[in-house]
């Protein structure tokens, strides 16, 4: 584990995993390619860990606890307002790391980093956060209070599509209550990830405590079977999730395990439909619809708003603005790899055999100077029914699909039988509409008037159905309440001796 990371040699550059405050090189000899997704070319490699280098990973993770642990919570929380002002400092660099190897464009990258950093920004609030209870006095002389104690080393796995924001959803709340971490990022763009533990040293964290090792199923299998391993945090794809879920609360661990969607948007028939086309572009088309909380189904109430809706929507979905990540002023990078464009153009040819309309096709589109780039267009579809296919599934791309239904019951009976169910929207001007949709839809985020309802670093972020297994939701308090166990103390100070008491004490 000690090699230095600079002795591995390759006709690309070699990226390296951080354990114990350094660059560690592979030792596995697999290794995982990384794209340059705007030019559709291999970037570099990441090393893919061997459950031995995973074991020692963990190893280092476990020795760092009981120092961070015994930190003092202030102590912790300067160190996280450190790491804060030097991801700040540091935004850009990071937004650049994520765009060259995510392919979303730089200003998205840029947000998607600052989402991260308030979840870092959140967890500085800890000594107030993690406070526990105390009754005073409940019986002569006995108090009883509660504390919430860190668990050990915990684990993080993380998807392509959010590499600087999600893993700081994790890290940013297991570290503050004192875990330690091994960070296990999407091998598609690690570098982003490799760097926030740099960064987190630098601001002074102990080396040991903030880990990062790359690798695929070999490097998750591990760290879902170590018993040293105290809690599993993922988000990914439904079927990697409920397999995570499955295997690490069967291990006895704690996990909290994020899925895939299908977001919803229910437009009522007095909805402002210039807004609507607005919140849809960004929605739909925004890191070319590689957000877990893109929508994807436009849900009209009424053929005349889906006709006037399309009309808006097709001139402006042919016309994105779509090039290379890293240029700017633009609405819309590439896929992230070659294989998943492809994934993408066959859910649209799936569509069109399962009798759906093609408004915009986005398969033809070449970007100028980037013809090897893994571009899409954006594309719109029409007459979308329950019972397709490509209605079911998560397509994962620039693609929105358009349903027409007779009433508001019918839209929102849609989202709530939908298998998934992370986020959904409603836009309307009815306030009892609104309200009503929110109460009943069997969706974890809802937005009134608002496409991507994200909540902000001190709510919590969370889908239902076969988007989340598990009980916590994401940061916030509930992110605070997955990374500590409680322990509650009943302690009796009089000055009177005890008596032998032989049946149920119950305290007068
Ligand atoms: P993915 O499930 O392919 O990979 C996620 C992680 O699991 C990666 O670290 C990967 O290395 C690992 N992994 C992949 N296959 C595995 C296997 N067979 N065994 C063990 N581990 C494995 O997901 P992805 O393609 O990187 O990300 C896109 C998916 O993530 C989409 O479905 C998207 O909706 C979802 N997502 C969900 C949320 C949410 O909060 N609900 C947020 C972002 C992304």
């Amino acid at each position: 584990m000690s090699q230095p990371a600079e002795s591995v040699t390759s006709e690309f550059p070699r990226l390296h995993h951080y354990i114990n405050g350094a660059k560690v090189a592979g030792s596995s000899d697999r290794f995982g390619d990384i794209f340059n997704p705007s030019e559709g070319i291999k970037a570099s490699e990441v090393p893919l860990a061997s459950q031995a280098e995973v074991e020692a990973a963990i190893a280092v993770a476990a020795d760092a606890f009981p120092a961070w642990a015994a930190t003092s919570v202030l102590q912790r929380s300067r160190i996280m307002a450190r790491y804060v002002q030097l991801l700040y400092k540091h935004q850009h660099e990071l937004a650049t790391l994520v765009s060259t190897e995510h392919g979303k464009v730089i200003e998205d990258a840029m947000g998607s980093v600052l989402r991260g950093i308030e979840v870092a920004e959140f967890a500085c609030g800890a000594p107030h956060a993690q406070k526990g209870d105390f009754s005073d006095n409940v019986a002569n002389g006995i108090d009883i209070y509660s504390m919430r104690k860190p668990l050990g080393v915990v684990a993080g796995i993380t998807p392509f599509n959010f590499p600087a924001m999600i893993p700081l959803w994790m890290a940013g709340m297991a570290l503050i209550t004192g875990n330690t971490v091994v960070l296990k990022p999407s091998e598609k763009d690690p570098s982003c990830p490799l760097r926030l533990a740099e960064l987190f040293v630098e601001a002074g964290g102990p080396p040991g405590v903030f880990n990062v090792v790359n690798g695929d199923k070999e490097a998750v299998d591990t760290l879902l079977n170590d018993d040293r391993v105290k809690a599993i945090s993922f988000v990914g794809s439904t079927p990697i999730a409920k397999y995570v879920y499955a295997t690490a609360t069967a291990n006895g661990k704690r996990c909290q395990a994020m899925g895939g969607a299908k977001n919803h948007m229910l437009i009522m028939p007095d909805a402002d439909l210039e807004d609507v086309a607005n919140a849809l572009m960004g929605a739909a088309y925004g890191s070319a619809g590689e957000r877990c909380m893109a929508i994807s189904v436009g849900v009209c109430v009424g053929d005349d708003v889906a006709d006037r809706l399309i009309d808006i929507l097709k001139p402006r979905v042919e016309g994105l603005r779509i090039g290379a990540s890293l240029d700017t002023n633009l609405e819309m990078g590439p896929l992230v790899t070659r294989e998943h464009r492809a994934k993408v153009m066959n859910y649209i040819q799936m569509a069109e055999d399962e009798g759906s309309r093609l408004v915009v096709d986005g398969r033809d589109f070449v970007c100028d100077g980037h013809e090897q780039g893994y571009f899409l267009g954006g594309s719109l579809i029409d007459n979308v029914k329950p019972e397709m296919q490509s209605y079911q599934d998560e397509i994962f791309g620039p693609v929105l699909q358009i349903m027409r239904v007779g009433s508001f019951e019918e839209g929102t009976a849609l989202a709530t039988d939908h298998p998934y169910g992370n986020g959904t929207s409603i836009f309307t001007k009815n306030g009892a509409a609104a309200r009503n949709f929110a109460d009943k839809v069997e969706v974890g985020m809802v937005g009134i008037n608002v496409p991507i309802p994200v909540p902000l670093a001190f709510h919590s972020f969370g889908g239902w159905k076969a988007s989340a297994f598990g009980d916590h939701n994401q940061y916030g308090m509930e992110g605070l309440r997955f990374y500590t166990k409680v322990k509650t103390v009943t302690s009796r100070w009089v000055d009177s001796g005890l008596e032998a008491e032989f049946m149920m004490p119950v305290l007068k």
